[in-house]
């Protein structure tokens, strides 16, 4: 049981997890390919993405 268990990306994101948290956050949403640094969220796609990451 972890912090994250028992919450929902998007509170996550609320809180800025993905910036405090970067690579917890990234298991979280893998096997997606790319993840957006300012806005949390995954993609196939980093066109798709403001602030890519590759994973
Ligand atoms: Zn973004």
């Amino acid at each position: 049981m972890t912090q994250t268990d028992d919450k929902t990306l998007c509170a996550l994101v609320e809180e800025k997890y993905h910036e405090s948290h970067t690579s917890e956050f990234i298991k979280l949403i893998q096997p997606a390919k790319h993840f957006c640094k300012n806005c949390g969220r995954s993609a196939v796609n980093q066109k798709n993405l403001c602030n890519p990451e590759a994973l």
